[in-house]
Parts: C-alpha cells; sequence; structure tokens
C-alpha cells in the first residue's frame, strides 16, 4: 500500500494502526533476512506506538501520516533507538535526542519500525561499505541497491514500509531509488532541518522522502520542511501545499536536457530517458536543449569539497566524547592519548571512510589549500552559474538518475574511482542546492542494448528487468513545480506499481 492508501484506511476506521504495524513488522521479518534493509527493527516500540494511536482516533483524526509504517536511515538519530550510521564507531550509540525530521514524522502520526543500513556515514554508491554487510537489490539480489541510502531503497521497494527516509549529499537518496524502482527525492538545500542527520558533508546533506508514488512524496515533503530553531541552515520560507501542486498540468512547462553531458551513457538508459521526454512531450511540455559548461567537472569537484568537509566533521570521532574506543593491546602499557584516538579511528572507521579522511586533509592542507579545495569552490560556483542561467529558460531540468542500471555486488568495490563516477548525475544538485527527484522511468531489457553499447557495468546486460530512474531538478525551492511535472509523468506510465517479481506481494 501507498502512504495515502494506508493513511485514509487508518483514518476512516477501515483498519487499525496496530492492524497496519503488525503486517509491516511480519512482512519486514520474512522479507529482510534475503535484503539486510534494516540495521535495527523496534518492533516493540512500534507495536506501542500504533496502540496508542488507536486509543486516541480523535487526536489522529486529521493527521497526514496517521498510522504509515516508515523507516528511518540508520544516521537520523532516534532518541533511545541504537543509531549507527553503519558504522563499527556508532554500533552501540543511542542518542539522547530524536532529529527534528524524525520528531515531524511522529508528530503526524507515522509509526517508526526500524533504521535503515546504508553506507558508512553516508560515504558511498552501492551501500557495499556498511559494518554490517551490504543491502541487496529486491530486483535482483546479487545487485546492488544503490548507495547510499540502498537500505531505504530496498524496503520501500519491496513493499515493507510505504516511505523511508534517506539522506542526499551527492545522490543517496535519488541513486538508489533508481536503481531500486522508487520515487526519491532531494529536497533544496535549507528547505529541511538537518538537524540530528549525522554529518557527512554538511554543505550538502539534505534529508528527503523515498517512496511508491510522487504524491507520498509531496505529502511527505509538507511533514518535514520548513525552518527549525535547531538549524541555523534550514530556511524560513513559507511551505506550500505540495500535494495541491499536483495538477497532471505541465502544458507549456518547458523542460531542459544537457544534451551534451548525455553522451556515451549505457544505451538502455538512454533510451528510457528520451522515452520519458517523450510522455511530457505529448502531455504538453516541451523539451528544449540546455547547455552545462561547467557541470562535466562536477564530480572532481565534488569529492574535492565533500571530502574536505567529511575530514572535519568526522574529527569528532575520537574515542573520547562518544561511540568507540579502542583500549589499550593486552601487555601495553603506558597509552598515550594519541595512540588511543589513533587506534580508535584505526578499528573504528571502515577503508572507505578512512580514504576520504586522508583525501579531505589533504587537500586543506596548507600547501594544497589553493590548488584544490579553493579551486573546487571556485568550480562548484561556476556550475551552480550553469544552472541559475539555464533556469532562467526553463523550469525543470531532466537527465538520468544513474548512467547504469544496478551492477553486481562487488563488482565496482575494488575501484574507487569507478563508484565515484556512478554520481556524475547527481552531485550537481547537491553543489548547487537545487531540488531533484528520481522517478522510476522503465527497466533494462535484456538485450545487448544495441550497437557500440556500453555493457552494463563490465558484465553483460543479459539479465533484464533492472528499473532505472529519470532524474528531474528544478529551481531552489521550488518543489512544487519538481513535483508537478513527475506526477503528470507517473500518471501516464506503469513503471512505479509492478512490484519486484522476486518479492512475493503479501
Ligand atoms: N555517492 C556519493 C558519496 O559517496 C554520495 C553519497 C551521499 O549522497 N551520501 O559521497
Amino acid at each position: 500500500m501507498t502512504i495515502r492508501e494506508v493513511r485514509d484506511a487508518v483514518r476512516s476506521g477501515a483498519r487499525s494502526a496496530s492492524d497496519v504495524c503488525r503486517d509491516a513488522l511480519a512482512r519486514i521479518e520474512t522479507i529482510n533476512p534475503h535484503l539486510n534493509a534494516f540495521n535495527t527493527v523496534i518492533a516493540d516500540r512500534a507495536m506501542a506506538r500504533a496502540q496508542a494511536i488507536d486509543r486516541d482516533r480523535d487526536r489522529w483524526r486529521h493527521a497526514p501520516l496517521a498510522g504509515v509504517p516508515v523507516a528511518v536511515k540508520d544516521n537520523l538519530c532516534t532518541s533511545g533507538v541504537r543509531t549507527t550510521a553503519s558504522s563499527r564507531m556508532l554500533e552501540h550509540y543511542v542518542p539522547p535526542y530524536d532529529a527534528t525530521v524524525v520528531a515531524r514524522l511522529e508528530g503526524a502520526g507515522a509509526v517508526i519500525v526500524g533504521k535503515t543500513n546504508c553506507d558508512e556515514f553516508a560515504m558511498g554508491s552501492s551501500n557495499e561499505n556498511s559494518a554490517f554487510g551490504p543491502v541487496r537489490n529486491p530486483w535482483a539480489l546479487d545487485r546492488i541497491p544503490g548507495g547510499t541510502s540502498g537500505g531505504s531503497a530496498a524496503a520501500v521497494a519491496a513493499r515493507l514500509t510505504p516511505m523511508a527516509l534517506g539522506s542526499d549529499t551527492g545522490g543517496s537518496i535519488r541513486q538508489p531509488a533508481a536503481l531500486c524502482g522508487v520515487v526519491g527525492l532531494k529536497p533544496t538545500y535549507g528547505r529541511v532541518s538537518r538537524y540530528g542527520l549525522i554529518a557527512h558533508a554538511s554543505s550538502l546533506d539534505q534529508v528527503g522522502p523515498l517512496s511508491r508514488t510522487v504524491h507520498d512524496a509531496a505529502l511527505t515533503l509538507g511533514v518535514l520542511a520548513g525552518a527549525d530553531p535547531a538549524d541555523a541552515t534550514s530556511a524560513a520560507e513559507s511551505v506550500p501545499d505540495y500535494t495541491a501542486a499536483l495538477t497532471g498540468d505541465v502544458r507549456g512547462a518547458r523542460i531542459g536536457v544537457p544534451r551534451a553531458l548525455l553522451e556515451g551513457i549505457d544505451a538502455e538508459v538512454a533510451r528510457a530517458i528520451e522515452a520519458a521526454l517523450d510522455v511530457l512531450k505529448a502531455r504538453g511540455a516541451a523539451i528544449v536543449d540546455i547547455d552545462l559548461p561547467h557541470a562535466k567537472y562536477a564530480t572532481p569537484v565534488y569529492y574535492l569539497v565533500s571530502t574536505a568537509e567529511a575530514s572535519s566533521n568526522l574529527a569528532r570521532y575520537d574515542g573520547v566524547r562518544y561511540g568507540f574506543r579502542a583500549n589499550p593491546e593486552p601487555g601495553t602499557r603506558n597509552q598515550t592519548l594519541q595512540s588511543m584516538y589513533a587506534q580508535t579511528r584505526a578499528r573504528g572507521f571502515g577503508p572507505e571512510v578512512k580514504r576520504r579522511i586522508m583525501l579531505g586533509t589533504y587537500v586543506l592542507s596548507a600547501g594544497y589549500y589553493d590548488a584544490y579545495y579553493l579551486k573546487a569552490q571556485q568550480a562548484r560556483t561556476l556550475i551552480l552559474r550553469d544552472y541559475d542561467r539555464a533556469f532562467t529558460d526553463v523550469d525543470v531540468v531532466a537527465m538520468p538518475t544513474s548512467p547504469t542500471a544496478a551492477v553486481r555486488i562487488g563488482e565496482r568495490v575494488s575501484d574507487p574511482v569507478q563508484m565515484y563516477l556512478m554520481d556524475v548525475f547527481t552531485v550537481s544538485a547537491n553543489l548547487s542546492g537545487l531540488p531533484a527527484i528520481s522517478v522510476p522511468c522503465g527497466f533494462t531489457s535484456g538485450s545487448d542494448g544495441g550497437p557500440g553499447a556500453p555493457k552494463l557495468g563490465g558484465s553483460p546486460a543479459s539479465e533484464g528487468g533492472l528499473p532505472i530512474g529519470l532524474q528531474l531538478m528544478g529551481r531552489r525551492f521550488d518543489e512544487a513545480t519538481l513535483l508537478r511535472v513527475a506526477d503528470a509523468y507517473e500518471r501516464d506510465t506503469e513503471w512505479s506499481k509492478q512490484p519486484p517479481p522476486l518479492i512475493p506481494s503479501r
């Protein structure tokens, strides 16, 4: 069921919140062992909460998420519930407070059933960097779900919960949404509070929903969005009724396509995007070519800026304040503070996190700051200006979310640069602070993809049926237009309705 269906059933009394919650927990118990989508399931707490909603129906009668079971990425703090960021460093960390988004979900009547697996500290593009093992893609269990909100995407795709929260620093909501065949929305930077989100790169991080439909993403955004005194970067802009924007009318909307950027992508992905643009054109939108001359630098710029910020954010995990502390090896005497820091960080962080800390420290170091960090910030401004210029002419920019469909688990882990290149289409939105959404737009056919087509992740694209995502980007704080176009597209297609064949539908 979608959020809307569950919520309406609970509000009308057709189903109790407890019933809905019990079903969701039972389904998680049977299906999650195949996916590893959850780090923690909080069955007792969820049932208690659902029963409290049932006991006080009047209070929740108009709540936008009344009785809706939801999952929350494990880098969002939940009071009294272990929050690990999928790291050994925080394996036993129990926050004393809720992230603002968690409090807002519960205030809207949602029932949190668990915390979803992700890449360690939200660093990765495949969910293989989790200290608790990779998440599996519900469409093909030997493939990645995408990262870093892979557990959230898998949970929604496998119909475990109608919505899950993710976080997006460089594509981590949109890319797993695309690879798992669900909707993923990254709001404008500042639209949603980051208070209680475990920081990866503070100028890029945003929280947002993964859901089955655009409507549910719009509904959830309305709950999450708005200023928060606890986050000075949250914006004061008023929050419109996003669901009211879903009129289906895109006549006259101008959709920009950066053709030059799309050269050389997987042929099946390219075909699906062209077909999606045709659907929007048939609804009356105008498709126009745009030029984003600096967008090709987005990936290197992102990996300089994000690692610099991450190296600073992760300095707090020193074994003193909270989280893991390495005790001295037996027989070692006179452990120094320095060696305690070093051992804590050597054992607490996984390899990708260490790589980022080293890279980030390097680009911020005295001799290289100007050559790398400063240069990256300048290039970031040029990328942002490209988009601002494009948005004087178009309402929305369209491109693929990911250059390929889901690759096999293990296929890219040994080559970090190949992994980073999977982010080529998603990082620009974070560098520019723009809102962006991924909506399902087809499946790989399993054919050879046409003459000269790049092979899917280095292996023959012989297995079809893998989801492909269309990415739409919008003007800052204009999520309403973005959602309207995405919803109009969804109305004319059936992609979102198909459940993964491997997953029992009941
Ligand atoms: N894949 C990107 C990275 O590894 C984005 C991660 C994210 O959005 N959290 O940094």
